[in-house]
Parts: C-alpha cells; sequence; structure tokens
C-alpha cells in the first residue's frame, strides 16, 4: 500500500494487536475499517502509542486539502467528512472499504477532542449539580423531571468534551 499523500510505502505496525499502516514520510495513517475508535482515545495505552509514533514523522504537507485515493481500494476516492458532532475534526473516509486516512496530527487532533471515561463521569457529576432544578417539591412527575435533566446534561457532556479541550 502507498501513502496517498507522498506515494511512498506505507509500513504496516501493530499496536496493542490491531494492524496499522503509517507513512514514515509524512506522518499520516491509514486504518482499517472500524479501527479508528481504538486509538481515538488519548488516554488509552493504544491511543498514546499511536500518536507517540505518528510524531516521528511529522511532516506538514501543503495541499491537504486535495482528495486522496484509498490506500486499499486504490481507484477510489475517499470522502471528506467530520468526525466528531461538532464539526472540528476532518477525515478522509473510504466509501468502498470504510478505511480511514489521518493526515499528520489529525490523530492527536482528534484524541484532543475525546474524554476518557473518569473525566465523563466526574463531569456529568458536575452537570448534574447544576442542572438540580430549585424547586422539585410537589412535582407530579419528578422521575419525568430527572430523565429528561439526564438527557439535557448528556447533551451538555458533547459540547462540554470540547469546551473543556480548549476549544
Ligand atoms: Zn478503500
Amino acid at each position: 500500500m502507498y501513502c496517498p499523500r507522498t506515494y511512498t510505502d506505507l509500513r504496516k505496525v501493530k499496536v496493542g494487536g490491531i494492524a496499522v499502516y503509517v507513512s514514515e514520510s509524512c506522518g499520516g495513517v491509514f486504518l482499517e475499517n472500524q479501527t479508528l475508535k481504538l486509538f481515538e482515545c488519548r488516554s488509552g495505552e493504544r491511543g498514546k502509542a499511536l500518536s507517540a509514533h505518528l510524531a516521528k514523522f511529522h511532516n506538514e504537507l501543503q495541499g491537504l486539502n486535495a482528495k486522496v485515493f484509498c490506500p486499499l481500494c486504490v481507484d477510489t476516492v475517499m470522502l471528506r467528512r467530520f468526525y466528531s458532532p461538532l464539526h472540528v475534526v476532518e477525515i478522509d473516509e473510504c466509501p468502498g472499504c470504510g478505511g480511514i486516512w489521518l493526515d499528520t496530527g489529525e490523530l492527536a487532533k482528534l484524541q484532543s477532542l475525546m474524554l476518557n471515561e473518569k473525566e465523563r463521569a466526574l463531569l456529568r457529576a458536575q452537570l448534574m449539580e447544576e442542572c438540580q432544578p430549585s424547586k422539585i417539591e410537589g412535582h407530579p412527575h419528578i422521575r419525568d423531571a430527572w430523565i429528561r435533566r439526564s438527557d439535557k446534561v448528556d447533551k451538555l457532556m458533547d459540547i462540554a468534551s470540547y469546551l473543556t479541550n480548549g476549544w
């Protein structure tokens, strides 16, 4: 497989048992279908290891807006789409095989937007506290109110994930 940016060989490396294909000329990486989620958490061992590995080859290329061909399907142009709900990080995804190409620095950027489980739990507890209704005595549907509040907090959590990371 070749790097879709520099046309040099992609090197297959295994990170925590998962194969990824690294461009040592630009620091980009090709991930097979469904494997990105295994690397998106920066506090996870896999995510940390891959991010550190890619940083060694970091090379800011020109023209990163140009479309890329899938390294695996060769003739298929990858589609650029937003990965995160708040539309911060764009990734290239192959409509054929579901593989994902990340340009240099994109994994790190994506990881910076993800909170780990513990951070999410803490933030959630804090938001639930702040969303306490001032008065619920005599409310006929306290349970409903709780569920609505819980929904609201979950929505806030998505936004807060970005805010707490400086976005
Ligand atoms: Zn493909």
